[in-house]
């Protein structure tokens, strides 16, 4: 009974349908740990509904299998280990990525919306000529996802026709799976012959004591009205005082005030901490787009017009040269 039905009828018969999704999400990990992002990717993959299985890449990648095997919701874990995969470059995993496709058909694939999986998925799309749903907030059905647009102004609910879903998932707005009481089986998978067209050389990551961006409890994000780099060092002792990140505005970034991986916005970081403190900031709509939805917003601006006091659960209209130094120096006591 079950060969007689093509994907297109499976539209009209959704418990049956139910039985044939399956979600292939690609891990991303530095091979000893998974990155937070693809632990919310495992939730909208589960939100699908059907079999969600992990193909895990990597060099050396047999701990962070093991780390995925206790992950809720997860069924099978395909491996694949090659030196090829050293920085997991797309033009290296897209041929993994269609080579297992091919052998496991699946429904869906998507991967966390980071750099890693904004570079990937979009290949991965093109080569199955199928569009990519990019950013995805909200798993409605199988076939139905939200996503913003606008810069975050509004929320477009999207119907996707296509034969596989491809989608990138927004890491604020699902909760990790749990990573207990999972059994998921493994499965090593060959990978095809290395494309070969580029070579993961190295990477330099700003070392930072501080939490990382994205997955901060707290954020204290500076603008152009810090005024100079030296001065954000107002703002580097409050965070440390908090156990915050830093981050800050593209008009901070541009000014060469800091670097360009603490920017948040709509074409930086997009963040949602239990606490944001914008510190001369105005609020402009690209800035709104990575950080509104903050759990509490505090803002600190000399100009009671500015629009980010219409998003701030708490303003303090003042010159950030005087509230900052204050507060830290509250926080000492
Ligand atoms: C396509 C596109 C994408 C973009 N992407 C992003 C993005 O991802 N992230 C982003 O942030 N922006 C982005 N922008 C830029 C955005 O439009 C704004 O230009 C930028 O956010 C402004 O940064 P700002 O608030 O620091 O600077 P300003 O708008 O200049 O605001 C500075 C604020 O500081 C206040 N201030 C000055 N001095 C003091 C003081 N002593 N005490 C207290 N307050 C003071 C001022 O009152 C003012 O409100 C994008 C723009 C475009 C067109």
């Amino acid at each position: 009974m079950f060969t007689a039905i093509n994907r297109r009828s499976l539209g009209q018969l959704p418990c049956l349908a139910q039985r044939f999704h399956s979600t292939l999400v690609i891990a991303e990990h530095n091979n000893n740990q998974l990155t937070p992002i693809t632990l919310k990717a495992i939730t909208a993959a589960s939100k699908v509904g059907g079999e969600v299985t992990r193909l895990v890449a990597g060099t050396n990648c047999a701990k962070v299998a093991d780390q995925i095997r206790k992950v809720q919701g997860v069924k099978k874990i395909l491996v694949a280990q090659h030196d090829c995969y050293k920085g997991l470059l797309p033009e290296e995993l897209t041929p993994l990525i269609l080579a297992t496709q091919k052998q496991f058909n699946f429904t869906h694939i998507c991967a966390g919306a980071s750099a890693f999986g904004k570079n990937l998925l979009p290949r991965v799309s093109a080569k199955l000529d199928v569009a990519t749903l990019s950013d995805i907030t909200e798993v409605k059905s199988q076939d139905t996802f939200v996503r913003t647009i606008y810069a975050g102004n509004a929320l477009a609910t999207v119907k996707c026709n296509e034969e596989v879903k491809v989608f990138t998932v927004r890491g604020t707005s699902f909760e990790p799976a749990a990573v207990e009481r999972g059994s998921a089986a493994t499965e090593q998978v060959a990978s095809p012959s290395p494309a070969g067209m580029s070579e993961w050389l190295e990477q330099s990551l700003t070392k930072s004591d501080r939490p990382e961006l994205t997955s901060a409890k707290v954020v204290v994000s500076g603008g152009r009205g810090l005024k100079s780099g030296e001065n954000f060092k107002l703002l580097y002792d409050l965070a440390d005082k908090m156990g915050a990140a830093v981050g800050a505005s593209r008009a901070a970034v541009d000014a060469g005030y800091v670097p360009n991986d603490t920017q948040v916005g709509q074409t930086g970081k997009i963040v949602a901490p239990e606490l944001y403190i914008a510190v001369g900031i105005s609020g402009a709509i690209q800035h709104l787009a990575g950080m509104k939805d903050s759990k509490i917003i505090v803002a600190i601006n000399k100009d009671p017009e500015a629009p980010i006091f219409q998003v701030a659960d708490y303003g303090l209209v003042e010159d950030l040269f005087k509230a900052v130094p204050e507060m830290t120096a509250a926080l000492k006591k």
